[in-house]
């Protein structure tokens, strides 16, 4: 295993940093305050590739590796989690989940909108969404989905609620996963590609959330939505392993956004705790202040590595299951006691909206529920750890 980046994934991330630097970070505060994306910057993201980085060069999509997409999450992640959710649902959920299954019709037909930003007439395009989990079901979805759609004279007609969904709103399409028969078996599910302007399907108001506030997050219903026959992504009754593929890239942009607010958090600290003074001497003279920063240099270093790893294997076309699970589990609790630890060292301040690391913290406290809890991503790491030594 080698973690040089090569020439192309180094420029790759420098081009990322410089764009987010100065067209994202700036902005974090007044995304989280105004509980909205900032369209201008969204629209310059479809020319460097970060609207469409799974899918396919074919299908309009900048064809990115593992490697390449994880850096640029992280690199979002660093600049503003609102925002970077946003992208990663979009990329890594939505789009993902067409260019991994769709047919070649529905890749060509979706596809190359989404990932350039822009339709063939000149207009911006939105964003794509993907939508598992119900008002009462997250976890279990094998369970517990009720959505139902049925085949009739080839058209798709959908019932149903879904919850939590991001991007519904902003989304010219929601990938949805629906049960296909009336068993609970694993075989009863599949994915629909539903266009947002369906007759039928009903976007509730933006969710109030504790971060990533500018992301949005949606119920959604479905009262007898008409979907051509061709619009199923993938094949029926493949909707659960279908999804839990796409939630295994998921979880690599999940942790790496979390490398990135973690980053980001350590960075105000160290530049904080180097110029306030306490008893006569700067923070950073503290040894309780050393530890903090060291163990947050460390555990940023081996998240980072982690995150680094499961996109290698990922691109090897390796199993990478177990380690983008390990990955985002260890990531997101990682980033959680970073930011904590941002908020303590700078006091009363840090716990003031004057300093990020407050925005920082309560946008972390999600990555560890988002696209599998930390519990989920346990029992899937034990299973294949009780599987491969027994
Ligand atoms: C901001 C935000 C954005 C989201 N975006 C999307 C999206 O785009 N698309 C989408 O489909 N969903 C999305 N979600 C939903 C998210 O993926 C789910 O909330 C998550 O998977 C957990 O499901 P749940 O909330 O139903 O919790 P539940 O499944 O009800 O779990 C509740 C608690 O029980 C624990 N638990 C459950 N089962 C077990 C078990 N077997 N063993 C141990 N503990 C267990 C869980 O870990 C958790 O602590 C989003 C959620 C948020 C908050």
């Amino acid at each position: 295993m080698d973690f040089r980046l090569s020439d192309e994934q180094r420029m790759w991330q420098e081009s990322i940093h410089a764009f987010v630097a100065k067209e994202i970070k700036p902005n974090a505060r007044l995304v989280d305050e105004n509980a909205s994306l900032k369209w201008d910057s969204v629209h310059k993201m479809g020319p460097l590739g970060l609207l469409g980085l799974f899918a396919p060069e074919e299908y309009g999509g900048a064809g990115m590796d593992a490697i390449c997409a994880a850096l640029a999450m992280e690199e979002l992640g660093w600049a503003c989690g609102s925002t970077a959710l946003a992208i990663a649902a979009h990329n890594g959920l939505g789009c993902a989940s067409v260019a991994l299954f769709g047919s070649h019709e529905l890749k060509s037909r979706y596809l190359p909108a989404a990932a350039q930003g822009k339709k063939p007439d000149g207009s911006y395009s939105r964003l794509a969404a993907l939508a598992l989990t119900e008002p009462g079901a997250g976890s279990d979805l094998k369970g517990g989905v009720t959505t139902r759609a049925e085949l009739h004279n080839n058209q798709w007609r959908i019932n149903g609620a879904k919850m939590w969904c991001t991007n519904a709103g902003v989304a010219d399409f929601i990938v949805t996963l629906v049960r296909t028969d009336s068993s609970k078996s694993s075989h009863s599910l599949s994915m629909i590609l539903v266009p947002s302007d369906s007759k039928g399907l009903h976007i509730g108001a933006a969710e109030k959330k504790m971060g990533v506030k500018g992301s949005p997050t949606h119920a959604v219903t479905y009262q007898d939505v008409l979907v051509p026959a061709d619009h199923l992504v993938g094949e029926i009754g493949k909707g659960l392993s279908q999804t839990l593929a796409v939630l295994d890239g998921g979880r690599i942009s999940i942790g790496a956004i979390s490398v990135g607010l973690a980053q980001a958090a350590m960075e105000e600290a160290v530049q904080y705790a180097a110029q306030r003074t306490a008893f006569e001497h700067p923070l950073t003279s503290f040894e309780a202040i050393q530890w903090m920063l060291a163990d947050a240099a460390t555990e940023i270093h081996a998240a980072r590595l982690m995150v680094l790893q499961a996109a290698w294997l990922k691109d090897q076309d390796k199993s990478f299951t177990k380690e983008a699970a390990m990955a985002k589990l260890f990531a997101t609790e990682m980033a959680e006691r970073v930011c904590r630890n941002a908020i303590q060292i700078l006091g009363s301040y840090g716990y003031s909206q004057e300093y990020p690391v407050e925005r920082q913290y309560r946008d972390a406290r999600l990555m560890t529920i988002g696209e599998g809890t930390s519990e989920i991503q346990r029992l899937v790491i034990a299973r294949h750890i009780i599987s491969e030594y027994q």
